[in-house]
């Protein structure tokens, strides 16, 4: 089924994997044009595909048969990025989705349903944590959120005979607190259940979960991947390690026969490596729709080709406003996981070993009135609720994103009311730093 434009299966195509280095496959990965074909992935702006006959038609209806009928479910040109991100992280299969929560969505709702429940890292996107903790919740999913930094007792408490899944991000935004992947994956396989990363914020040019244990790995494309502020988007990838067959009571949706394809097992008949993206794209695109149009996959994939290069400049940068922010007089504190003060130094050693990300936050002296005035003298980093876009960005969560909270509702949030979140674009980071120097005056 997961075929791309000139019919090379993935798995053919990823082979390549283990031999090319994360920037070649930047560049390169997902599309290999043949004699005369177009260099550019092409952008195959269509919703339907023509077939011969009805029973060919029907094949693929039965997933007898791979091939497209109908962009709601799949699309070439979504398939070449899925293909170029799944290499990236080194998967077996991957799927394109509309967004990163779409993504997130689909990576739990494609192997729990209502009566199950899940252990969700407490240091998530906001968007996330909103998802899991009311509208899933209002689909019958629990979730119990832990602390990144819980104690194995309290690891172990949390999960339940009816636990499906753990869930974490390699890098959390906004607190930026660092994931122990290979423990939450221990914990996780203990329990006989994948650990799904959000690796939205490391890419997998800084991180490769899998590498530590992770099983599924999600991504909100609209950050790093495209990287331009110019495309929403997002995308899962399975590495095809999770033995579902081993526990056929806890995912009974890739074990047994799904009625809604004659029959079809996704496990046997797509194996390992092909059955949770199978069953997450012929079910859950098929019934909800969250398609990443073609036109913005052929966004993401210019982001793409030059991740490795902007994600070093990100880090360059960004580092290099910790440090100077760090010895500010005018700066309460900073927290940056690259930075030796940071209590995930240590774990961001082990995990990013180049690198962490391009955003930085960090507490102006003089609290709520001070961070304000502060952001409203730069001249360079425009107030967004963005991040990791080329053009640095800033927000002060507590009188916008966080403003319905009081102070100390905002101090146990983990975004005090001093704290401003900067995005480090890449800029010139002398113009960077000079900016900050006459805002911070
Ligand atoms: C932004 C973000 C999301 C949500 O992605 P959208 O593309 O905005 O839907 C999910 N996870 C993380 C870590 C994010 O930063």
């Amino acid at each position: 089924m997961r075929y791309n434009y000139f019919n090379k299966p993935l798995k053919e195509q990823n082979k390549m994997a283990d031999k090319r280095k994360v920037g070649t496959v930047c560049v390169q990965g997902g599309y290999t044009p043949g004699n005369g074909e177009p260099r550019q992935i092409p952008i195959i702006q269509s919703t339907t595909f023509k077939y011969a006959t009805g029973e060919a038609m029907g094949k693929l209806f039965d997933l007898e048969a791979s091939g497209y009928f109908y962009s709601r479910l799949q699309n070439p040109t979504c398939d070449t990025v899925a293909a170029k991100i799944c290499e990236l992280e080194g998967g077996s299969a991957a799927m394109l989705t509309s967004s990163g929560q779409a993504a997130s969505f689909y990576s739990i709702f494609n192997i729990a349903s209502c009566g199950d429940h899940i252990v969700s890292s407490a240091s998530i996107y906001g968007g996330t944590y909103n998802l899991f903790a009311v509208t899933m919740k209002r689909m019958g999913i629990e979730f119990t959120f832990v602390s990144p930094d819980c104690s194995d007792e309290e690891l172990e408490k949390a999960f339940k005979p009816n636990t499906k899944a753990v869930f974490g991000e390699t890098i959390a935004n906004p607190a930026l607190t660092v994931f122990d992947i290979e423990r939450f994956a221990d914990a996780a396989h203990k329990h006989g259940v994948p650990l799904i990363v959000d690796n939205t914020f490391a890419t997998p040019v800084n991180c490769r979960p899998f590498e530590f244990g992770a099983d599924i790995v999600t991504h909100s494309t609209t950050k790093y991947m495209d990287g331009h502020g110019a495309a929403v988007g997002g995308c899962i990838v399975d590495s095809g390690k999770f033995d579902w067959t081993k526990y056929p009571d806890k995912f009974p949706g890739l074990c047994t026969p799904d009625d809604s394809y004659h029959g079809v097992t996704y496990t046997e008949r797509f194996g390992l490596s092909g059955a949770y993206i199978t069953k997450a794209t012929a079910q859950l695109m098929r019934d909800f729709g969250s398609v990443q149009s073609p036109q913005n996959a052929f966004i993401l994939n210019l982001g793409l080709e030059s991740l490795h290069v902007r994600m070093k400049r990100h880090c360059e940068n960004a580092e290099r406003i910790a440090k100077y922010l760090e010895n500010h007089e005018k700066i309460a504190w900073v927290n940056y996981p690259s930075l030796e003060s940071s209590p995930y130094y240590d774990l961001a050693k082990k995990y990013l070993p180049n690198g962490s990300c391009g955003v930085v936050s960090f507490g102006v002296k003089g609290g709520r009135e001070a961070a304000q005035a502060f952001m409203g003298k730069l001249k360079i980093a425009a107030i967004e609720t963005h991040v990791a876009d080329a053009r640095s960005c800033c927000l002060h969560p507590a009188s916008t994103t966080h403003r319905q909270m009081s102070d100390e509702e905002l101090t146990n949030a983990g975004v005090p009311s001093d704290l401003v979140r900067l995005s480090v674009g890449l800029e010139d980071a002398d113009d960077l730093i000079a900016d900050i120097e006459q805002a911070l005056n």
